[in-house]
């Protein structure tokens, strides 16, 4: 089954997804683009990829980086219009990571809105107590780096690794101190842009994926969004 970027008989080209860390957000990431067949764009990725290529942008952007410097939202706001320029952006995109302040969602609208493209906003709201269970249930094994979850992939023995024996650890980017303050960060990140998306009467979707697995949280933003099913009108 085919599906594409519509929704009922205006045509939406642009999925711009927010999401908490540890609420599944790249793998629904993965999951739209390889049912949309539309490239998944994420900042993050694009500003490593330039940088390794060492294009003038990327150069710009390695050197600001290097000095401890924010990107600027200018120099951002030129890699995504150059990516979302691109032929095989055309039928549609996933923006992941953009918009991240106020003055990237305004210019990514008014560019939206200058081509005629129509965007829907999803919201991934994952419930924080459930995200801190989650990740602070990684393990990993210090010896192999095989990564376990107490609650969702546990090891065949408490506390040991499968392949070695090893006792397994927490690492620190999972204790839940650093996750109640990445999540806070976020939240004081985020929290504005989506506000803003509301205000501004821009179609944004809320999509709960605190306990369902990512098939089920997936037909929950298919129907949120409402995608034709682009094979049953040929195309
Ligand atoms: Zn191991």
């Amino acid at each position: 089954m085919s599906l594409c970027l519509c929704v009922k008989e205006e045509t939406v080209k642009a999925i711009v997804l927010f999401g908490s860390p540890g609420s599944g957000k790249g793998t629904q990431a993965k999951m739209l683009m390889e049912r949309l067949g539309v490239p998944h764009i994420s900042t993050g990725d694009m500003l490593r990829e330039g940088i390794r290529q060492g294009d003038d942008l990327g150069s710009g952007v390695a050197a600001r980086m290097h000095s401890g410097a924010l990107v600027s939202d200018d120099i951002v706001n030129r890699l995504v219009e150059h990516r979302i320029s691109q032929s095989d952006a055309s039928s549609g995109f996933i923006l992941d990571g953009y918009p991240r302040t106020l003055a990237q969602a305004e210019h990514l609208c008014e560019w939206l809105d200058g081509r005629g493209i129509r965007e829907v906003v999803i919201h991934l709201a994952v419930d924080y107590n459930v995200i801190i269970a989650r990740l602070t249930g990684r393990r990993q094994c210090p010896r192999c780096g095989t990564l376990y979850n107490i609650a969702s992939q546990p090891p065949r023995v408490d506390g040991a690794c499968d392949l070695d024996g090893e006792k397994l650890a927490i690492r620190e980017d999972d204790s839940e101190g650093v996750i109640r303050e990445r999540l806070a960060a976020y939240e004081r990140q985020t929290h504005p842009v989506l506000r803003f998306y509301e205000k501004a009467g821009r179609r944004i979707v809320q999509v709960d994926g605190s306990f369902d697995l990512p098939n089920a949280v997936f037909q929950k933003i298919r129907e949120a969004v409402d995608f034709d099913d682009c094979s049953k009108n040929g195309r």
